[in-house]
């Protein structure tokens, strides 16, 4: 697949798959299966608004691949929650289950809305029509969705409630859930905590020193940045800039982020934090800071800005952050991109561990759940890092980390006669 600037987000998701397929000597076939998806669902849904008019928008659910387990993966309420978008996010949770070792599928869904300024009555109307609409194909051992950009636990509860009027109570057919209806401890945190003990690994192998020492940059301020900023901070790593849908701040020697967390939960975004400079977005992305993590939206890194990047390590907290273009040439200069698939792997982690609770009905201590989450996301790297010392042609973290996850989907796959 050759490389370009215009690719679509399966696309570039794919043009990622066939390297790991050259690297995994695949055949045509399975690249054939595995370049495509399972199952797309379009659903039509109708939301009545507050004030008596009635907004028709598009739902999506796409499954991407189960040879390994049920379909996972969250669901988004966003404008670009394209067909094409979701198809991109689904195949990601294919190769993301496999690399961490959880026993799922991948699959991704959501509606193409922008839900700003939607009331609480309005998101409840609007999720439960969703849901009821797709929940022919969901189910606790067919596809178990998350929550992902917009999304919450309220909106998994009101999932769980719609799924349990028609088929039955089951706790299982969604993770994400709060505490009081059977979600994890931890769950909450899970994405921004894996972000961080990821970037604890990519430090330690790359020998960049003390977090003490580093410089970090969050652009995203929703689940997963803001707990990527709390958790970095208590491992030490000075967070000199974050951002928001509204825009972003800046303090060199290090924003005081317990502080900040209370000043968002008051106003409701980052902005006008005291002791603190206003940056743009885009400006964020090209900080001279250590360490870079976008947490919000896909495609932020591309041809048109991977120059000004000036950190010395990429996470993609976010999915698909950097498109493949940029990839390469972070990659010629240098720097090294830690793989959305394992550097937000954090998330479905613990989501399997709400849903192997569920399936026991049992809780473990949050402690717990933290413990085997960080051991699960350590071994992960450990084995990205020992991929590519036995492969020469698996030269980037994001190559390892596919050509891992392709192999164990394909003998799944192969297993069980589909291949
Ligand atoms: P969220 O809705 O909680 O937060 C999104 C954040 O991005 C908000 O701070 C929002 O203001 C900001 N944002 C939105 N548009 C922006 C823009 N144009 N410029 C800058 N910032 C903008 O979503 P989330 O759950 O934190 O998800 C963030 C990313 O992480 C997504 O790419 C998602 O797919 C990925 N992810 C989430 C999870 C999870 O468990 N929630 C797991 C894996 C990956």
């Amino acid at each position: 697949m050759d490389l370009r600037s215009d690719m679509t987000p399966f696309e570039a998701v794919n043009f990622f798959f066939t390297r790991a397929a050259d690297v995994n000597h695949l055949g045509d076939e399975a690249v054939a299966v595995l370049s495509g998806t399972y199952r797309e669902l379009r659903v039509q849904v109708p939301v009545r608004r507050d004030s008596g008019a009635l907004e028709v928008y598009s739902g999506y659910r796409v499954q991407h691949n189960g040879a390994r387990g049920p379909y996972k993966g969250g669901i988004r309420y966003h404008p670009s929650a394209d067909l094409e978008e979701v198809r991109a996010l689904s195949s990601l949770m294919t190769w993301k289950t496999a690399l961490v070792d959880v026993p799922f599928g991948g699959a991704k869904g959501g509606i193409q809305v922008d839900p700003t300024g939607f009331s609480q009555t309005e998101l409840e109307r609007m999720s439960r029509r969703y849901f009821g609409q797709i929940s022919h194909i969901i189910g606790p051992t067919r596809d178990i969705p998350a929550p992902d950009m917009n999304t919450n636990a309220q909106v998994m509860s009101w999932f769980m409630d719609e799924y349990g009027r028609r088929f039955g109570h089951t706790t299982q057919i969604v993770t994400g859930k709060p505490v009081a209806l059977g979600g994890s401890l931890g769950r909450e945190a899970a994405t921004g905590r894996g972000v961080v003990v990821i970037t604890d690994e990519a430090v330690r192998d790359l020998g960049l020193g003390a977090p003490e020492e580093l410089t970090m940059a969050i652009q995203g301020f929703g689940n997963v940045g803001s707990w990527a900023a709390k958790i970095a901070d208590e491992h030490g790593y000075r967070v000199v800039a974050v951002s928001d849908v509204g825009g972003g701040i800046h303090a060199p020697d290090g924003l005081d982020v317990v502080k900040l967390l209370a000043h968002v939960a008051e106003t409701g975004s980052v902005v006008d934090f005291p002791n603190s400079e206003p940056i743009s977005n885009a400006d964020l992305l090209a900080l001279d800071v250590d360490i870079l993590v976008p947490a919000a939206l896909g495609e932020v890194i591309t041809h048109h800005n991977a120059d000004d990047v000036r950190a010395r390590v990429v996470v993609e907290a976010a999915n698909h952050p950097v498109t493949p273009v940029a990839d390469a040439s972070l990659a010629d200069r240098g720097v090294t991109v830690v793989p959305d698939i394992l550097a937000n792997a954090g998330g479905v982690t613990v989501s399997y561990f709400e849903w192997v609770q569920n399936n026991q009905e049992i809780r473990w201590e949050e402690d717990e759940v933290n413990r085997r989450l960080t051991r699960k996301l350590q071994v992960a790297y450990r084995r990205c890092r020992e991929f590519m010392d036995a492969h020469d042609d698996a030269t980037t973290l994001r190559e390892a980390a596919f050509s891992l996850a392709v192999d164990r989907v394909v003998e799944a796959a192969t297993l069980r006669g589909y291949l």
